[in-house]
């Protein structure tokens, strides 16, 4: 028989069979309960004791609750931990109620349309992000809830898959929704799982999703995507957030159409590898060409910089403009500083604007709005009589909103409360009838004596006194004897043995003021502070503006800022390909020498004479730090930035390429061969002419003559078919003679200094191939003993020795005949036993310990 539950937990069932897949809080007084399996996995995941409760027919049903006051940090914990939360509150008047009182989910909270401001990433979208394919085209769209600012694009052809991967890890989700069928899935999970970690993904089935509006114009005035996919996609995702957040979200109303004709591309790999906004280590900030530039004040700033780090312009027209701001604001000390000074007081009011809009603003964020806002005028004032084109745009755009400053100032006390339901958030002089209450609930002593006083006055009564009971209320006693002095205004209300009680409708008024008067008060407060909220709502969009030019002046300060302190050059532009560079500096890394000069370094190449840098050298010479310090100056140009340098001239690229180092990918079971010929695949068939290529060491995961030979051969194909701009780190000094074939092919290396048997990298790039490795002197510097140091050099000696023998001998033998020959007068050196171990050593899976460990056996051995 089936167990029949106490109507509240019926009640309870009911709404948790249409939320199965989210932990329902279920609000019962002060609390948000959970019950059955709900509060198991709550009681644990929260670490809150689990209790349980009477359900009816004498069982017990497992319960835990958490107050409905602390709830957010309870729910960020869940959504962190992957679960979804269906907020369940009363939807009726308790006191209207017939019966159970009815409750329903008011709200879904997912890790995509989180809004407590604890779980948002200050300096950082955070986005819910979708997915939608239709007949080969996939549409990815997403929306920050938290900004309300909305972005699309569709991909077709065959690597659609890819290029979406490359746009989630810029967007970096928290959530992801899938609608649909979609055909590379696998693909995608396996990229998130490992580069975007911690996105959520929900699957949803079409039919689930009903709606009957077209969503797409109600909150998009222009813009609208004409591809049938795309307009579905964003409906899908206007759709999930209705559902979840189940507000009217006027708020999300620009619909941007991520557009990769207008920017740089930059893929996933290159994001990473160059350390734009995360570094490799932790994916943290630190150590980051974002860290380096970000002098932002505002968190809106925060986010803008990051997106222009990761989407920088192509058109020069484009990057001028932002020149000239940067420029402009060089020559402009006082307005630079008094405007950055503003911004200190500017709020995230982008996201308060949010909470204006879900309904969830306290009155500290309407005081932190009207902070932000109070500045406008002094901000506007600052940079209007600048001329670059971009501040004059901003100062025009910026609008002051002092009626919404002035309402808040006039409403609402300066440090208020969090709580907007407990009163103590409107000014005295705000609202009469408010006023009134409260000096009620503060003075009613003081009114009955005013009262007491007048009245006696009036009537003469010397007696007449103002009394209260439970049954009758406030009254007016007058003895017996004085009865005949009563006004007419009195209304008998009660004989006693010696006195008359009286009612006046005054003091019926002030009775029922004073009961309950301070509900009132906190009722009347309540609606007040909602209404200025719905005032504040209907000009949502307008502050929106507002606050995007804020953001953007932000932005231009912040790159002004580094410019200055860290003695950065306005780059200039070209459009003939060229990139010519007088003494570039990485902007990180000369950031991170502590005490060390950082060495700078020139860079030309352009299409007539010199395409592609091979760049020869020692490890630990410098090569990939000026490899990637290139990429870094064009990107920091095509930003609009000023760049580490002490002249340039950069023609913008289309997209930059790297294939950098070993990566970890090891760890995801590909090797590390089977990856790099893979990236090295995707960037021969994409890379364009007007692109930037950077090759870090090709060809090293296979053996020296099958790497050395794709190494050529990539780069041959380069020169001739893909005519990118390209340079490439090579440890193979057979590639040098790749330059005598070629006139747009040139060698570099890092220079070195000999100093007997010491070895001092000079971190400068010169021109020509470098004819030795160093490797002995890099393993002296690493402290290797003398007595190996030695060998090693007599071991080298012989080999070239042999070498040279080999290659002046009558017969040419084939190379790998003639490696091998070396490789045998080598081992012949050595006792077979030694040469048995070292043969059978695998090199590349080596760690540097395990060969000191190696090497120090042998020696024993030998
Ligand atoms: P390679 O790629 O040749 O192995 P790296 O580029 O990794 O060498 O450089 C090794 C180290 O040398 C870097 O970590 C950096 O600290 C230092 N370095 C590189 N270039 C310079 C420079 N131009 N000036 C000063 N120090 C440099």
């Amino acid at each position: 028989m089936a167990i029949s539950y106490t109507p509240m937990l019926e009640q309870y069932r009911e709404v948790k069979s249409r939320h199965s897949n989210e932990i329902l809080f279920f609000r019962l007084g002060d609390f948000y309960e959970m019950f059955f399996e709900d509060a198991e996995t709550a009681s644990r995941e929260l670490e809150i004791t689990l209790t349980s409760r009477e359900g009816g027919q004498n069982n017990r049903v497992p319960m835990c609750g958490v107050p409905y006051h602390a709830a957010d940090n309870y729910i960020a914990k869940l959504i962190n931990k992957g679960y979804k939360v269906a907020i369940c509150e009363q939807i009726e008047d308790p006191k209207q109620a017939k019966g159970i009182v009815r409750r329903d989910v008011v709200k879904i909270i997912t890790p995509g349309t989180i809004l407590a401001e604890a779980s948002l990433p200050d300096k950082a979208n955070q986005y819910l992000a979708l997915l939608y394919e239709e007949e080969e085209e996939l549409c990815l769209t997403a929306c920050d809830i938290s900004t309300g600012e909305c972005i699309w694009a569709v991909f077709s052809g065959s690597s659609r898959t890819n290029t979406v991967c490359d746009q989630l890890y810029r967007l970096l989700p928290a959530e992801l929704v899938l609608v649909g069928k979609i055909d590379g899935l696998a693909a995608i999970n396996g990229f998130l799982g490992q580069r975007v970690p911690g996105c959520a993904t929900t699957a949803l089935a079409i039919p689930e999703i009903t709606f009957s509006a077209d969503l797409l114009e109600q909150h998009f005035s222009e813009d609208l995507p004409v591809t049938q996919t795309a307009k579905a996609a964003v409906n899908y995702l206007l759709y999930y957030l209705h559902h979840t957040l189940k507000t009217n979200l006027s708020h999300v109303n620009k619909l941007v159409k991520i557009d990769t004709h207008d920017h740089m591309v930059l893929d996933a790999s290159t994001l990473r590898n160059l350390e734009i906004t995360r570094n490799m280590r932790d994916g943290g900030r630190k150590d980051t060409l974002l860290a380096v530039l970000d002098f932002t004040k505002t968190a809106m700033g925060g986010r803008l910089l990051k997106k222009w780090l990761e989407a920088p312009l192509l058109h020069p027209g484009h990057i001028l403009r932002r020149q000239e701001a940067i420029a402009e604001l060089m020559n402009k000390g006082a307005v630079r500083e008094a405007v950055r000074e503003l911004l200190e007081e500017v709020y995230d009011f982008e996201r308060i604007l949010t909470r204006i809009e879900v309904g969830s603003a306290s009155a500290r964020d309407l005081a932190a709005l009207k902070t932000s806002l109070a500045v406008l005028p002094d901000i506007k004032a600052k940079i209007q009589d600048c001329q670059s084109d971009m501040l004059t745009g901003i100062s025009n755009d910026i609008k002051t909103h002092v009626d919404v400053t002035n309402m808040i100032q006039t409403a609402i006390v300066d440090n208020p409360p969090f709580s907007v339901r407990e009163g103590g958030i409107i000014r005295t002089g705000y609202d009469l009838e408010l006023d009134e209450l409260r000096s009620i609930a503060r003075d009613s002593k003081q009114w009955i004596q005013d009262l007491e006083l007048r009245e006696k006055e009036v009537t003469g009564i010397k007696s007449l006194k103002v009394g209260y009971n439970k049954v009758f209320g406030y009254y007016i006693e007058v003895t017996h004897a004085n009865t005949g002095a009563v006004p007419p205004n009195y209304i008998r209300k009660q004989t006693l043995v010696n006195a008359e009680r009286y009612i006046t409708p005054e003091l019926k008024d002030f009775e029922t003021k004073v009961l309950g008067a301070q509900e009132k008060i906190t009722n009347i407060e309540y609606q007040l502070f909602t209404v200025i909220r719905e005032y504040i709502k209907e000009r949502i969009s307008d502050i929106q503006q507002t606050a995007r030019q804020i953001a953007q002046l932000d932005v231009l300060l912040s790159l002004n800022e580094a410019a200055m302190r860290y003695n950065y050059t306005r780059p200039g532009l070209n459009q003939s390909r060229d990139l010519l560079i007088k003494d570039g500096r990485h902007p990180v890394v000369e950031r991170l020498l502590a005490g060390e000069m950082f060495v700078p370094n020139d860079t030309e190449l352009n299409h007539h004479n010199s395409e592609i840098m091979i760049i020869t050298g020692p490890n630990m010479a410098g090569k990939s730090t000026y490899m990637r310090q290139v990429a870094l100056l064009v990107i920091m140009t095509q930003i609009g930035s000023f760049i580490p340098v002490r002249e340039a001239s950069i023609c913008p690229v289309d997209r930059i390429f790297t294939r950098v180092g070993a990566s970890d990918d090891l760890a995801t079971g590909q090797s590390t061969f089977m990856v790099e010929m893979t990236e090295t695949a995707q960037i021969i068939k994409f890379a364009t002419a007007n692109s930037l290529i950077i090759l870090d060491e090709i060809g090293r995961g296979t053996s020296t003559f099958d790497g050395m030979s794709i190494a050529r051969a990539v780069v041959e194909y380069i020169k001739d078919k893909v005519r990118a701009k390209t340079l490439f780190a090579t440890h193979y000094h057979e590639l040098i003679e790749l330059a005598e074939y070629s006139k747009v092919i040139k060698n570099y290396s890092v220079a070195v200094k000999e100093r007997g048997n010491d070895v001092v990298f000079l971190r400068r790039i010169i021109p020509g191939g470098a004819d030795r490795s160093y490797g002995i002197h890099v393993a002296h510097l690493a402290g290797l003993p003398k007595r190996i140091i030695e060998r090693a050099q007599q071991i080298l000696q012989d080999l070239e020795q042999s070498k040279n023998d080999t290659a002046t001998g009558a017969v040419t033998p084939s190379r790998e005949a003639a490696a091998s020959t070396s490789a045998n007068a080598a081992i012949s050196l050595f006792s077979s036993g030694i040469a048995d171990e070292l043969l059978a050593i695998d090199i590349m899976t080596l760690t540097p310990l395990e060969a000191l460990n190696t090497l120090y056996r042998l020696q024993n051995k030998a």
